[in-house]
């Protein structure tokens, strides 16, 4: 087939997948939201297309190749209908602005292997498959470029299609294979280490972040009121009578009270708010640039939800209570650790008080608060 092979070309293409799928990982790790993650794929692809389209790899004579159809027909795998309407707005956009007599089917061909690819990720999951199928049945899309055919000079056409048409779709191919391999294992890495960081701070019953994460946000808090000045809130929430009601409807009906509960408040808080499991039935809330006013309001908010929610065990109507005590940072106490037994002292004092009420930490600058009964 007359093919040479430049050692420097393939190497050129290792590098441009490696930077497509390192910076891929990246987007996929710190951008939030999907239609702003979708946009970042979009450019991410767009530009990778467009700056191959601008350093072409000269395999044989007369013919030139380019990464953009790898792009294009991986695009809505990785990215969805906005990177894939992204991507191939960017690299049409500078196929015409290249210009020459391929120029307007150059164009046409980007457009339809966008489409094919779109157009494949559309179908059922089980015709297209996965792994090595898929790449190779998307490998195959990438013919549908040839399109450009159609827009060149018969003469110049034909000559193209013969000696071009099947180094080019090998490439394409071989491209496609290599980066969806690529790509499907930075996914498959991200996926692992997200459950298992997901693993180590949530607590698998009430789903709440655990008690690594309170410390390390407490801290966090701590941090910001004594350089900034802004007070942190912490509310120390614990089921009244828990025991009894293990002992009375038994030990999984306490878990559902326990998930419950972790329901009602996580409702209640804001979403920079940070409610976690911090014992058996005890649950701790850090509450961030938060006076004592505002976690008072939040405390009284989550014990009258709490109260409101009846459960049903043996078609029986349960009414289930929680205590709580409040604990404000102030200078010069801003100790996360100080709070949080502050908080509890306080917890302890509601208890005394009756149960199903709000204590607040003596140590506040507050007047004391009896119960909000
Ligand atoms: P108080 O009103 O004074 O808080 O009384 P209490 O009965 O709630 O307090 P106590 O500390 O005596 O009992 C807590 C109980 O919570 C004991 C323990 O078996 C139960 N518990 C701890 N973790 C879990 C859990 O994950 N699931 C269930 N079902 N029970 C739990
Ligand atoms: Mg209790
Ligand atoms: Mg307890």
């Amino acid at each position: 087939m007359g093919l040479e092979i430049h050692i420097s070309s393939i190497v050129r293409i290792l590098g441009q997948a490696a930077i497509i799928v390192y910076a891929y990982s990246w987007v996929i790790r710190t951008v939030e939201g999907r239609a702003l993650r979708s946009l970042a794929v979009g450019l991410l692809f767009g530009l990778g297309g467009v700056l191959s389209m601008g350093d072409p790899i000269h395999w044989m004579p007369g013919v030139f190749h380019d990464g953009r159809s790898i792009l294009l027909v991986l695009v809505p795998i990785y990215g969805g209908p906005i990177a894939t309407l992204v991507a191939a707005t960017m690299m049409g956009v500078f196929r015409l602005l290249l210009g020459g007599i391929g120029a307007e089917g150059g164009t046409v061909g980007i457009v339809a292997v966008a489409l094919t690819g779109y157009g494949l990720t559309r179908l059922p999951q089980h015709w297209i498959g996965q792994g090595w199928r898929r790449s190779v049945l998307f490998g195959v899309a990438t013919m549908s470029s040839l399109i450009v055919l159609a827009f060149l000079p018969a003469d110049v056409a034909r000559e193209l299609f013969f000696s071009a048409t099947v180094p080019v779709t090998i490439a394409n191919l071989l491209g496609v294979v290599l980066l969806s391999e690529l790509l499907e294992r930075e996914r498959y890495r991200i996926r692992i280490q997200r459950a298992l960081e997901n693993e180590a701070s949530v607590d698998p019953l009430t789903k709440l972040p655990n008690r690594r994460v309170l410390q390390r946000e407490g801290d966090r808090c701590s941090k910001i009121a004594e350089t900034n000045r802004i007070p942190f809130s912490i509310i120390m929430i614990d089921i009244d009578h828990f025991k009894k009601i293990n002992d009375s409807w038994g030990h999984s009906f306490g878990d559902t009270v326990l998930a419950r509960v972790a329901d009602v408040i996580r409702q209640t808080i804001r979403k920079t708010d940070v409610a976690a499991r911090y014992g058996g039935e005890e649950i701790v809330l850090l509450l961030p640039n938060t006076s004592e006013k505002f976690a008072a309001i939040v405390a009284e908010k989550i014990r009258s939800n709490v109260e409101a929610t009846v459960l049903v065990a043996d078609h029986e109507r349960i009414n289930v209570t929680v205590s709580l005590g409040i604990a404000c940072s102030h200078q010069p106490s801003t100790n996360f650790k100080q709070i949080l037994e502050a908080a509890d002292k306080a917890l302890y004092l509601a208890k005394a008080a009756g149960r199903n009420c709000v204590e607040m930490a003596k140590s506040a600058e507050m007047p004391v608060h009896n119960s909000y009964n």
